[in-house]
């Protein structure tokens, strides 16, 4: 892991010249490093160069790794991006900073309760469903504003939109796509862009990308 400043170095360059290209600029885009399946030893030297937000997608190792490291590092955050149970919402809202995948009413009712139990905010974008693809997880853009006012009902703070576009097929007008509903309904975050597409994401308007493996290596 000698090399993990070294790849950082070259993902913040890489995003700081997108940004550069679409007249952005590189303080406006926050680097997820999602971190899921990597110990906390693949992890420190991260931290140790100066990353700051992390990604997990499953609230039982982000309970399991992040207690320690976060004493370590207090600065530390960890942002959920992956899909959320409705039954570990208390658990989410305790370990998670920032959650990127609410994508259901039955999801925006258990994290209310559990944010108001807890007397804790935790940001949230909320999933879209961009592709249209059933059998991933987000919300239909048809269902889109209900959502929206449904989560703001529950004083959960939105503070934009999330995608992964489907694998395989140009990721550009997804993205697109995604900018524009977050524009439509006055959202400032877009977390769109991951290992393999993040700097186009960053020209389209991404606020917020995720990026494990250009970080970590392949996962197992
Ligand atoms: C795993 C994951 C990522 C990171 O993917 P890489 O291709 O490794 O960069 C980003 N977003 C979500 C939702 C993920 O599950």
């Amino acid at each position: 892991m000698e090399n993990a400043a070294t790849k950082l170095g070259q993902v913040r360059e890489n995003i700081a010249r997108a940004a550069r290209i679409a007249g952005r600029k590189a303080e406006d885009i926050t680097l997820i490093a999602v971190s899921k399946t990597h110990s906390a030893e693949e992890i420190e030297p991260l931290l140790l160069a100066g990353q700051r937000i992390f990604g997990e997608n499953r609230v039982q190792e982000a309970q399991a790794k992040w207690p320690e490291l976060r004493e370590r590092h207090p600065a530390a955050q960890v942002h959920l991006v992956g899909q959320l149970q409705s039954n570990k919402a208390d658990d989410a809202v305790a370990v998670f900073d920032c959650i990127h995948s609410l994508d259901r009413p039955s999801l925006v009712t258990a994290l209310g309760k559990a944010m108001a139990r807890a007397d804790k905010r935790v940001p949230c974008f909320i999933q879209v469903d961009i592709g249209e693809e059933d059998q991933k997880g987000g919300c239909a853009i048809a269902d889109l504003p209900d959502l929206i006012a449904m989560a703001r009902a529950a004083e959960i703070p939105i503070i934009g939109l999330m995608c992964v576009p489907p694998a395989g097929i140009e990721p550009t007008p997804f993205f697109a796509l995604l900018d524009k509903l977050a524009s439509d309904h006055g959202l400032e975050g877009r977390s769109m862009g991951m290992s393999s597409d993040y700097e186009i994401a960053v020209q389209i308007g991404a606020t917020h990308v995720r990026v494990g493996t250009a970080l970590f290596g392949t996962r197992d």
